[in-house]
């Protein structure tokens, strides 16, 4: 083979560069039979592996995978191996190989796969790449993007991006889903009385008192500044509004700011609605519990605003 550019003579690549290269690249190599069994093995493959690579050839690729997916693998290599290319690539976030090491524990790996013909049979070659790194990476971004920095809690993208399949699924089980949001009253004063530093405590033990009252299916986020909502799949509003009220009364009796030394009375407000309908749409559910919410505030602050369905509110009278 040779490799050419521009304004240079092309270079023969001898089998000499070749097994070079296979021999050093970090990159795992291994190559594999027509029934599976492995038959050569770069050194890099110990690293992914934990085997020495000759104590691999000669053995069946299943010694490398996992036992949940042994019993499948030959469909696979087969399907490969009829199918209408010569080169498959594996090493997208939802698409990768899972090796099986020797000390038992699991690697992600990208995978080359490549289908040779050789006087031989066919021969498939594997160049593997471990990906736990970028996987880490991937997930802490995916975590970034998802948290707010201060309380810890979802924000609002995770909020949006968690409530629609919740939503969809009490829908299916014809269940109410209720949401209420949570806004610390008169807040902007206590940044301006105390300083923002004040404030960005005050937010987050608020956020830890709402933390305390969610149970495992509930959606709890910073919707933004000093307001948070809470998504309570398969609740109706006499469940909703009196956890609602419960974090009222909670928040009228506890100090906050202690940790600057302070001891700080709030108040919140909440809006608090149910829905049942299989039509309301996420964006509709929020804006009317928007509504209840500034309906407590015009009321005088420190309540809790129901508004659900009509059926549901003349229960509650
Ligand atoms: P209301 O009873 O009507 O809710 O009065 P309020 O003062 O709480 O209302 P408003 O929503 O106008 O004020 C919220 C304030 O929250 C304004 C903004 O400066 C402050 N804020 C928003 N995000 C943060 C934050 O991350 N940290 C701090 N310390 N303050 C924030
Ligand atoms: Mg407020
Ligand atoms: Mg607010």
């Amino acid at each position: 083979m040779t490799i050419a550019s521009i304004g240079t003579p092309p270079l023969s690549v001898s089998d000499y560069i070749f097994r070079k290269i296979v021999t050093e690249m970090e990159d795992g190599i291994i190559a594999l039979d027509e029934q599976g069994i492995i038959r050569y093995c770069n050194p890099s493959i110990e690293g992914l592996f934990l085997h020495a690579p000759e104590r691999l050839i000669g053995r069946p690729l299943e010694v490398i995978l996992p036992p949940r997916y042994r019993k499948n693998h030959h469909h696979h290599l087969s399907d490969f191996a009829s199918g209408p290319t010569d080169a498959r690539y594996m090493g997208s976030r939802s698409s990768f190989i899972v090796g099986y090491r020797a000390d038992g524990t699991e690697v992600n790996l990208g995978a080359t796969i490549l289908r040779m013909r050789t006087e031989n049979g066919m021969i498939f070659v594997a160049v593997l790449r471990d990906l736990t790194e970028r996987h880490g990476y991937q997930h802490e971004l995916e975590r970034l993007a998802n948290t707010d920095p201060l309380s810890g809690l979802n924000n609002r993208r995770a909020f949006t991006n968690l409530a629609a399949p919740e939503i969809a699924r009490c829908r299916d089980i014809h269940a109410p889903v209720s949401i209420v949001l949570f806004d610390v009253d008169h807040f902007k004063a206590i940044n301006d009385q105390y300083g923002h530093d004040v404030g960005d405590t005050v937010i987050c033990e608020f956020a830890d008192v709402l933390k305390s009252v969610t149970q495992a299916d509930d959606l709890l986020a910073r919707w933004g500044g000093e307001e948070f909502i809470l998504l309570m799949p398969e609740t109706g509003l006499v469940r909703s509004g009196a956890i609602a009220e419960m974090v009222r009364r909670s928040i009228q009796v506890l100090e906050f700011g202690q940790p600057n030394g302070l001891r700080l009375h709030l108040t919140l407000s909440a809006g608090v609605i149910c829905s049942n309908d299989a039509d309301e749409t996420l964006d509709n559910m929020i804006r009317r519990s928007d509504h209840a919410l500034y309906a407590a505030k015009e009321g005088g602050r420190n309540r809790v605003t129901l508004a659900g369905p009509r059926e549901a509110l003349a229960a509650l009278a």
